[in-house]
């Protein structure tokens, strides 16, 4: 084995997505994954459609155009608004985007004209993480301008919540979404199919919600991959939390004192914090750093603690036996170190389809 491996379990991915999918189905919502968290991988692409995906979602061009040569195409959603410069590729490789910007609708409309397609979009409204969206009241307006633009069919409307400023979908909010499409509805005389309500952090609001709604889509990552609530991190019951594994190779272990000898200047990252006096302490040095992973989104086993990083040695240390060269220790990830090391060159990727159930599965 080559390591830093991370080890994306698929039979566990396969799963959550399948339970998630069941869940929202029997409240009438439908789900897009969404994969630019393992930068559109070709392997986990094609379980999502296995496990029953009808439309695959990504923020980046580049990823969404790997799955374009699968033998079971199917549509595929841009959920970062497109740049001005990329349209013409947005064209060409998805089917349907999110958008916010009316310039960029009508060079949408130009290259899918000149293509003789049609491209869908769904219109994003700001509802208070102010991140991407049309004020709720500029919407008609907004609307009114792109209506009849040729080759563009207004698929829907959209909103995205709790990523700048973790603002959570609440009534008030899914609420003016439902109103919002009804308004669009009634104003220009067409019918949206596809009302948005958000990431995974909608989920929650939604299966607690009793009332009527015109959420019927969901554009799902983090869930699928973490099992977690979004919001609070919590694990959902019957959903695999640890699909997702980091191991590591030990190249040094000693017993070190635990303060530094000598006077202290910036370190390559910038100031130290105080460093604790522990006496001597057993430490390992990992073949894994700051290059790789976002650091604090490792979660160590039981009993190691990891300490600092650099760019290409995590130190840990541990209370128990001491650490072995050449031993390895498998880390747990947040959706943030997933993402880092997903994209990182130096980590060996490999997919399993073990169904073990360790501690972590067992306590739901
Ligand atoms: C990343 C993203 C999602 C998925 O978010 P998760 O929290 O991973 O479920 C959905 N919509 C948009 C616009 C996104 O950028």
């Amino acid at each position: 084995m080559d390591y830093p491996n991370l080890e994306i379990n698929c039979y566990k991915i396969h799963y959550n997505f399948q339970l998630i999918t069941s869940i929202l189905r029997s409240k009438n919502i439908s789900i897009t994954p969404v994969t630019k968290v393992c930068s559109g991988d070709p392997v986990i692409a094609n379980l999502l459609i296995n496990a029953g995906a009808e439309m695959l979602a990504d923020s980046r061009i580049q990823n969404l155009k790997k799955m374009n040569n699968f033998s079971h195409p199917i549509p595929k959603l841009l959920i970062r608004t497109p740049m001005l410069s990329e349209v013409e590729s947005v064209i060409k490789y998805c089917e349907i985007s999110l958008n916010s910007e009316i310039k960029i609708i009508k060079k949408l409309s130009y290259f899918a004209k000149k293509e003789n397609i049609q491209h869908q979009i769904i219109v994003m409204v700001e509802l208070g993480d102010r991140r991407e969206g049309v004020m709720p009241s500029d919407l008609i307006d907004f609307i009114r301008n792109i209506i009849s633009l040729p080759n563009i069919k207004i698929k829907g409307i959209g909103t995205n919540l709790a990523c700048r400023y973790g603002v959570i979908p609440d009534d008030q909010k899914m609420n003016l979404l439902s109103e919002l499409a009804h308004l669009v509805e009634s104003t220009f005389n067409i019918k949206l199919d596809i009302i948005s309500g958000g990431n995974s952090s909608s989920i929650d609001w939604l299966l607690k919600y009793k009332g009527e709604t015109r959420i019927n889509h969901l554009r799902i990552g983090e869930m699928i991959y973490f099992g977690c609530d979004t919001l609070q991190k919590k694990p959902i019951n019957g959903l695999f939390t640890n699909a997702i594994t980091l191991t590591a190779e030990i190249i040094e272990s000693k017993t070190k004192p635990s303060l530094p000898w000598g006077n202290r200047g910036e370190s390559s990252f910038g100031k130290q914090k105080e460093v604790q006096d522990k006496g001597e302490v057993s430490q390992a040095i990992l073949a894994l750093g700051r290059q790789d992973v976002h650091v604090p989104g490792l979660i160590p086993p039981e009993g190691i603690q990891i300490i600092s990083a650099t760019s290409d040695h995590l130190i840990i240390e541990t209370s128990g036996d001491p650490f072995l060269v050449g031993q390895t220790i498998t880390f747990e990830l947040t959706y943030a170190a997933f993402l880092f090391s997903m994209s990182s060159d130096y980590i060996y990727k490999t997919f399993s389809k073990n169904k073990d159930l360790n501690h972590h599965d067992l306590k739901f």
